[in-house]
């Protein structure tokens, strides 16, 4: 029989990348007794012809050189790293001006700048080996209708009539949370007035690892590398230039992407299916409180231009476990309000940093007024220029310029 009435000492709301991320990274918690609770209203298996779930779609994610580390101490780099393609060199430009700045992996002494993943190669990754972890207690296909804090920390009602009494609740359940607002914790949107379209390009040249970022007035794109002559490509654009877009025959979508990126990438033979999000930075105006953490998308939800969300929450991830998994060593409750904040004041300037970079590149890229163009081509001319500059610029990009965690 079915028990009606479940604990956990944690319990993450979420299996995206965040809360997925996060199962792994409690494992010394779990080694010490404690119950771990994944829900998720997905499956955490799912058939990649047919029935991907939404976190875990076409799209491919840039993963940076601080998250490889982080995923290599896991043990779940070796369940990725055949699928990601490593970026060697990185070139960013600016359409119809002079500036232009490249990167390259050998200037940093490290195999890769980053690399790319197609989200459902990651989230097989990430799932990795769940079933069978120890301390878990795996609630999946299973939705949360209501979350109420409690003397004892937050009691959960599933839609199923199960509930559910955790010491701690991690919500890592996106950036559209119903049930934030039920807790009265409000999510601050501020839209970029512009939507992410999503596809993958074949070239007849192979990508040799470039990558580019280029700026336009229409809006950032990116071409990433993924197989051998294939790329992922991040195209900003506006509502209006959206729509156009998706209406236009792929013949005359190639033709406009041949025209903003130019030859670099040598010729688009091809492309696949195009996938659209709408673009706004997201912040919960509170992170922590007794009994209670935000984590991933639910706490900030980023401008794709600079590919840092799951980057930044990964840090995000890493940093919490650390501050949970010394608790329990030290026999101190997991949901007490000094351990969360702990691991807020840790993470608060990463957090800034990264949120800040992210929202300023895709407004002073975007902008058509005459003097940040000048200083945009400055910009990147000194930064070709200075190779300090771009040693910092790169370091950010790759996930590196911050305080690594204490994993385990
Ligand atoms: C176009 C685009 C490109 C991007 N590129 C990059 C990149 O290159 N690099 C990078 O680092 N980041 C990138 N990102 C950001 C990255 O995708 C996100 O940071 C990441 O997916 C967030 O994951 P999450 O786990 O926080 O949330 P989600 O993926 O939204 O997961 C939330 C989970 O919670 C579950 N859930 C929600 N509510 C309930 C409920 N009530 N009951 C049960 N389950 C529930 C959902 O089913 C879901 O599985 C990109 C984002 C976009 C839109």
């Amino acid at each position: 029989m079915t028990d009606t009435h479940l604990n956990a000492d944690i319990t993450i709301l979420g299996a995206g990348m965040a809360g997925a991320s996060m199962v792994h990274l409690l494992e010394p918690a779990r080694q010490a007794g404690l119950t771990v609770a994944l829900i998720d209203r997905q499956p955490l298996v799912w058939n990649d012809a047919t029935d991907r779930p939404p976190s875990f779609d076409g799209r491919a994610t840039a993963l940076s050189w601080g998250t490889r580390q982080i995923l290599e101490a896991l043990d779940l780099w070796q369940h990725i790293s055949p699928w990601a393609c490593a970026i060697d060199h990185i070139q960013v430009s600016d359409e119809g001006r002079f500036g232009q700045t490249q990167l390259h992996a050998s200037e940093q002494s490290t195999d890769a700048l980053g690399y790319i993943i197609e989200n459902h190669r990651l989230g097989h990754g990430l799932l990795n080996g769940l079933g069978e972890a120890r301390g878990l207690l795996s609630l999946a296909p299973a939705e949360v209708t209501q979350v109420t804090m409690n003397a004892d920390g937050a009691g959960l009602q599933l839609s199923d009539g199960r509930t559910l009494q955790t010491g701690l609740l991690v919500m890592a359940d996106g950036g559209r949370s119903p049930l934030m607002s039920q807790l009265g914790i409000v999510q601050q949107r501020r839209p970029y007035g512009t939507q992410a379209l999503v596809t993958q390009v074949r070239c007849d040249q192979p990508h040799e690892h470039w990558a580019f970022e280029r700026f336009s007035e229409d809006g950032p794109i990116a071409f990433l590398p993924l197989h051998s002559h294939d790329y992922a490509v991040v195209w900003t654009l506006s509502d209006d230039e959206m729509a156009d877009a998706l209406a236009q025959d792929d013949a005359t979508l190639i033709a406009r992407l041949q025209e903003r990126i130019g030859y670099r990438v040598g010729r688009i033979t091809d492309i696949g299916e195009r996938l659209t999000y709408p673009l706004a930075l997201v912040k919960a105006n509170e992170q922590v409180r007794r009994s209670l953490v935000l984590l991933g998308n639910a706490a900030h939800s980023l401008h794709p231009v600079a590919g840092q969300g799951f980057n930044l929450s990964l840090r995000d991830a890493a940093v919490l476990s650390e501050h949970l998994n010394r608790a329990v060593r030290e026999g101190r409750q997991v949901g007490d309000l000094q351990v969360l904040m702990g691991y807020l004041e840790q993470q608060k300037t990463d957090q800034r940093n990264t949120i800040l970079a992210s929202d300023l590149l895709p407004r002073l890229f975007g902008s058509r007024a005459p003097g940040v163009a000048i200083l945009r081509d400055a910009g990147l001319l000194g930064m070709s220029a200075a190779p300090v500059a771009r040693r910092l610029f790169a370091r950010h990009a790759m996930g590196l310029g911050h305080t690594a965690a204490k994993l385990g």
